[in-house]
């Protein structure tokens, strides 16, 4: 890279992390405002926690001061009970107390995990789906993940920071309040009554506490660095160490093609990784440490002035340990005040980070006209009527067309068959069709109107889909066809049994309530590939849709279970608007009308009978293809 490059780049890097105070203000009320949302009341226990706990040992330090005052004073066995009653009882209070917030605070952190997930499911489930394919949208949702997830930067340091805010400002409120004295008391020697002793004693304390701040901004300057260098470590040893060798459907391949050689290699370089990143740990810790060395020397000119002061008889003994314990508590609260607001800068930049993909824009979302509501029943009218006018589409980032001058009205309660070779378009279109993407020209419409005005979820309704590339999840079969927790039982029943799936439902050893897979349950059931699609199919037949689609719905089944479906398609349909995508032309006989797509245009469209006749055809092309294999073979 070019050093003019490297420069800017240095300077990008620093607007970025010099925040304005302002902009670090909003970022934090943000944060504050979703950490309520997602986990409410783990901010407020924390703080009450903090507060009780950083009280604490300032009522210990001022009854053992003047315990300790009477011993060694006039011994009044009255007050001296007193005391100790009151010290007893407000550290058996504080415990108490401190006990019980900490019992629900750590239930609430130990939540937080989850509810942080819950803000990136949240949005990864109304991004819009060209998204969800797009690589770079996918690295920001992933980068700050796992800036949360490995180090809590951002959401986590925002829980802590409220921590150390409370904190902070009971020791400076607190060892105020409670070395006003030590500069109030007069000693013999007038020397250590001068005030110019309250300066150099702040003075020591300011710096120590400076110089622990400028400690912990270089820290943390390596220690992002180093986070996000890590984060290309952990999705290493993850990938490598884990998932590769343990994740089943990639098991058998790793084994049979030696992929174990190429994780080696990786593991070789990620060693070497970790010895060069010891350099980086050992600048994270040196710096706190230096500063360290300057703020024990300020603790010491404290003590020493102490110590004089009381020795020149300002004080006694219990005022001593009072003070010293005190001097070194407003110390801790100038270097927490100090430290907070670098953290603050920290984790308003992460904050920010995840900001900018949380404020990604939902362009789907932004229809309002409802669709209307018709029951689909015997009765019920079902008039939904969708046509392509004129549509072509390319994919977010690429230049070549993949659908080209679509036009095409899909007839109410009709049979649509899409056909034509690999990589014709069939796929994209009921992707177009389904709204996961938008037309780059043209217009689809449902009822006369740009599709793109209906509210996004009311227009997913009127779709059933069973895509190619189906997913079942690992929870029970009735809930997997029901696709939810409620379902009617007799309803997933008749559904698997439409879809081929009946015989092996009455092997299913908990029937409908079997659980799929053995992610969650050990009892759960292994599914076939074929099995697998009978059960998508039976989801598909359930959502009672409009619009029935089926992208290959058959291509996992055996003959037989195929000819079943086709037989029992048209029941399985009823009256709703089908498309169905197949390589197998014979299945497509039963539709009203077939399009033969090729290199993304419709280069053919009609009945089989008529699409057959047409010789030279590409549909008479695939026919006689697939024909000649059955036959050639007899
Ligand atoms: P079919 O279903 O007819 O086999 P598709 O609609 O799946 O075809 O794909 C049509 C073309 O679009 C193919 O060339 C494919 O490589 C390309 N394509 C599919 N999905 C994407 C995507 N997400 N991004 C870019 N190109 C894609």
């Amino acid at each position: 890279m070019m050093e003019k490059e490297k420069k800017e780049e240095k300077k990008e890097e620093k607007r970025k992390e010099k925040l304005p105070l302002r902009r670090r203000i909003e970022i934090t009320s943000r944060g504050f405002r979703l950490l309520g949302k997602y986990c409410p009341g783990l901010a407020r226990d924390k703080a009450f926690h903090e507060l009780v706990a950083s009280l604490q040992p300032f009522v210990i330090v001022w009854f053992s001061a003047r315990i300790i005052d009477e011993i060694t004073g006039e011994r009044r066995a009255d007050l001296l009970a007193l005391y100790v009653a009151a010290t007893v009882f407000t550290g058996f209070l504080c415990a108490v107390a401190k006990g019980l917030i900490n019992r629900v605070c750590s239930e609430k952190e130990a939540q937080m995990w989850a509810c942080f997930g819950k803000i990136f499911s949240d949005k990864q489930m109304s991004l819009d789906f060209e998204d969800l394919e797009n690589a770079g949208i996918q690295r920001q949702k992933k980068q700050v993940e796992e800036n949360l997830y490995m180090f809590g930067n951002g959401m986590a340091q925002l829980v802590w920071g409220t921590a150390t805010l409370v904190r902070c400002f009971v020791n400076l409120a607190a060892s105020l309040s409670m070395s006003i004295g030590l500069f109030a008391a007069r000693s013999r020697s007038e020397r250590m009554n001068h005030p110019v002793w309250i300066l150099i004693l702040l003075l020591c304390i300011f710096l120590g506490g400076r110089s622990y701040y400028g400690a912990s901004v270089r820290a943390d300057k390596i220690f992002r660095e180093w986070c996000k260098r890590t984060v290309w470590f952990d999705r290493m040893s993850a990938f490598f160490g884990n998932e590769l060798f343990m994740e089943s459907h990639r098991a058998k391949d790793v084994r049979i093609y030696e992929q174990n050689i190429m994780a080696e290699r990786a593991m070789d370089k990620m060693l070497e990784w970790n010895r060069h990143s010891g350099r980086s740990v050992f600048f994270m810790a040196l710096y706190p440490a230096l500063a360290g060395v300057l703020v024990g020397l300020a603790n010491a000119v404290c003590y020493l002035y102490v110590v004089l002061k009381a020795y020149f008889g300002a004080f006694g003994a219990g005022s001593i340990v009072q003070y010293v314990a005190v001097l070194s508590r407003l110390g801790d609260g100038w270097r927490e005040l100090m430290y907070l607001l670098s953290d603050n800068a920290t984790y308003c930049a992460y904050l920010q980070e995840m900001f900018g993909y949380l404020d990604l824009p939902n362009r789907k979302y932004q229809g309002t006209i409802p669709v209307e509501k018709r029951v689909l029943c015997q009765d019920g009218d079902n008039e939904y009527e969708i046509e392509f006018c004129n549509v072509s589409f390319r994919y977010p980032g690429s230049e070549t067309w993949v659908l080209k001058d679509i036009s095409v009205k899909l007839d109410v309660g009709k049979r649509l068959a899409i056909v034509g070779r690999n990589g014709s378009g069939k796929t994209t279109f009921i992707k177009l069709l389904c709204r996961l993407y938008d037309p780059t020209e043209g217009e689809i419409r449902l009822n006369g109107i740009d599709i793109r005005k209906y509210d996004y979820r009311e227009y997913m309704s009127i779709f059933s889909v069973v895509f190619q590339d189906f997913r079942l999840f690992s929870f029970p079969l009735a809930q997997n066809v029901a696709a939810g927790r409620e379902y009617d039982g007799d309803r997933v029943k008749k559904c698997l049994e439409d879809a081929g799936f009946g015989e092996r439902l009455s092997r299913m050893p908990a029937g409908i309530e079997t659980p799929l897979y053995k992610d969650f349950e050990q009892e759960g059931v292994e599914v076939s590939g074929g099995e697998a699609q009978k059960i998508a199919l039976a989801r598909g037949i359930y959502r009672n849709a409009p619009f029935l689609v089926l992208d290959e719905p058959t291509a996992a089944l055996d003959p037989i279970a195929e000819a079943e479906v086709y037989a029992r398609f048209q029941g399985i349909a009823g009256n709703r608007t089908a498309v169905y995508i197949s390589h197998r032309l014979s299945s497509c006989k039963f539709c009203d009308t077939i399009l033969v797509f090729h290199q993304g245009g419709i280069v053919q469209r009609g009945t089989h009978e008529e699409l057959v006749s047409e010789e030279g055809g590409t549909y008479s092309r695939l026919w006689n293809a697939q024909a000649q294999y059955y036959t050639q073979f007899r």
